[in-house]
């Protein structure tokens, strides 16, 4: 599904070069769940853009679902980001003038769904997430997990072959980060393939497998016995 081959990638700031990546080499099978694990600054988040097409890399290669992400122009970006990945964030990135319905149906708006399918479709993943009873209500009207779980609705809503989560329970206090693991193990239990950017060991935990950057590059790489989220909401 992702293979990524020695992968570099550095930022210029001013006359300096930060060299954040160095030498990545990663695959992602269909149906993992992979923690990406480290330290803030690890490059992490540039590492999920990157694999997200949000970002490019600068040397390696990088193909998904067997297509080389390389020279697309941003009109071809946007056509494989829409159909092979969701995006979840640490900040949940909702438009607050729209209600949660509006918000999951966004992405079926850019795929020219039509309205009426659109509607039914966002109400079929809210149900999903548990918020059937909350369409109505604005993003300022929801809790911090609530929000998540929008978000997540959302990400699913475009159906995604793998989604990409950055932080997605940074926000979130403990009890509410284990029901957001819970329902993102029953996304990944279905076969949706799952990242998952953390810092936190037991998030990590709740993955199949963990990753761990250090100074740019993986220093390990391991399946895991996934904890279940039920065990602790
Ligand atoms: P993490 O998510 O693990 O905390 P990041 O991938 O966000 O780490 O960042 C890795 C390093 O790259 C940090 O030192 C950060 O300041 C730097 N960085 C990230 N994005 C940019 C950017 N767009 N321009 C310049 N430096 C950046
Ligand atoms: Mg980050």
């Amino acid at each position: 599904m992702i293979v990524i081959k020695d992968l570099h990638k550095s930022y210029k700031m001013g006359s300096n070069v930060l060299h954040v990546l160095k030498g990545i080499n990663f695959n992602v099978e269909e149906g993992e769940m992979v923690a990406i694990m480290g330290s803030s600054g690890s490059g992490k988040s540039t590492l999920l853009n990157i694999v997200g097409m949000l970002d490019l890399l600068d040397t390696g290669s990088y193909t998904l679902d067997g297509v080389p992400i390389v020279n697309l122009n941003e009109t071809k970006a946007a056509k494989y980001r829409n159909k092979f990945l969701g995006f979840i964030f640490q900040s949940f990135n909702l438009i607050n003038y729209k209600t949660a319905l509006e918000n999951v149906a966004l992405p079926l708006y850019y795929q020219r769904v039509p309205k009426k399918e659109r509607d039914e479709k966002a109400m079929q993943y809210l149900t999903k997430v548990g918020l059937a009873n909350w369409a109505t209500h604005l993003p300022s009207e929801l809790s911090g997990g609530q929000k998540q779980r929008v978000a997540i609705a959302r990400a699913l809503a475009a159906q995604p072959k793998v989604l990409l989560a950055d932080e997605p329970t940074g926000a979130l206090d403990s009890t509410t980060s284990y029901e957001v693991m819970q329902l993102l193990q029953e996304i990944n239990d279905e076969g949706k393939t799952l990242l998952v950017v953390t810092h936190e060991e037991d998030i990590a935990k709740m993955c199949k497998r963990i990753v761990q950057l250090k100074d740019g590059v993986i220093i390990e790489d391991k399946k895991v016995n996934q904890v279940r989220a039920s065990e602790y909401v």
